[in-house]
């Protein structure tokens, strides 16, 4: 079954710009949005060296990325989205910004169209209540790197449909992925589960219980994770691991999920990981 034709992204960054990427070697017309020409075209390039990857290995002919790549559009226009009939928003975790994109989408995107979110923990319920179509608005938690990761947490806020579960459910699949079902709470399970993890990861590293090293390979080689907690929270990005725990500390009122000093500081430093070329790690730009 074919669920929709053309699927709006909001967001080119390190998520929108792997969604787009993933929805359009399904088959998908593709129309990515972001604020600046600058930031499309960084995404369209993360798209092209991601696609050069597998031409490389051999899992993709030449031919086959020239066709993934044409089928993506990008814009700054919100008006450009209108056509399509299921809009994926990846933009900053921020709930002020993602508020005023799910306004603005509500205001082009066609009546049918679903509005799916990418967040990591902000609450699907709230952004429905932003527009006048809080039973097509659905969380689509997409994993990192989101061309090799299969899963997506489907998230139901409190008024979504039966309808808007199942054509995500559908298009989860078209695009190749696994959909598992979840209810809106902060976190949802996958970053309820793996935040506080990463934040006690960094709490043992400011309290110089061991050192970054010592901490990741404990965990890699005794909990046989692919990677430390501290590589993770680097290749996540320490802005996006610290606007979690924020959410999860104010949502769940709970102390044990203050984040840590640590994380904080390096987040005012500007060592956001990977993205930055600095973290826990160093990293070359
Ligand atoms: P990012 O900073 O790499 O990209 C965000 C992009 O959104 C930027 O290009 C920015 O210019 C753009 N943007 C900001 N406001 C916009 C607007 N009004 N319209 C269009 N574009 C706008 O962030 P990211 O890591 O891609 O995260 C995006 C979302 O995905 C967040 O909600 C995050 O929590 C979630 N997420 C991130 C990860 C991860 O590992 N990074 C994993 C799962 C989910």
């Amino acid at each position: 079954m074919v669920v929709s034709e053309i699927i709006g992204v909001v967001g080119a960054g390190t998520m929108g710009n792997g969604i787009a990427q993933v929805a359009a070697r399904a088959g998908y017309q593709v129309v990515l949005r972001d604020v600046k020409e600058e930031f499309l075209e960084r995404g369209l390039k993360a798209v092209d060296r991601s696609l050069q990857r597998d031409v490389d290995k051999e899992r993709m002919q030449p031919a086959e990325k020239r066709d993934v790549i044409e089928r993506i559009t990008t814009t700054t226009d919100f008006a450009a989205l209108a056509p399509a009939n299921f809009i994926i928003e990846a933009v900053t975790e921020n709930l002020a910004i993602k508020t005023e994109v799910f306004r603005a989408l509500d205001e082009v995107a066609s009546p049918a169209a679903i509005l799916a979110s990418n967040t990591s923990s902000i609450s699907i319920t709230k952004l429905g209540a932003a527009t006048r179509r809080p039973h097509k608005v659905i969380g689509m938690h997409f994993m990192n790197p989101v061309p090799v990761m299969k899963l997506v947490e489907v998230i139901r806020g409190l008024a979504t449909s039966d309808e808007t579960y199942e054509r995500t459910r559908a298009l989860t699949e078209q695009m190749g992925k696994q959909a598992l079902e979840c209810n809106d709470s902060a976190g949802f399970v996958s970053n309820r589960v793996l935040m506080p993890m990463i934040n006690e990861a960094i709490f043992a590293l400011h309290e110089n219980v061991a050192t970054r090293e010592s901490i990741d390979g404990i965990m890699k080689l005794g909990m046989n994770h692919p990677m430390g907690p501290l590589t993770l929270a680097d290749f996540i990005g320490l802005d996006v691991c610290l606007a979690i725990m924020n959410v999860l500390h104010e949502e769940l009122g709970d102390p044990k999920y203050r984040p840590c000093p640590l994380l904080k500081r390096y987040v005012d430093a500007g060592w956001l990981g990977k993205k930055t070329g600095r973290g826990f790690y160093e990293y070359e730009k």
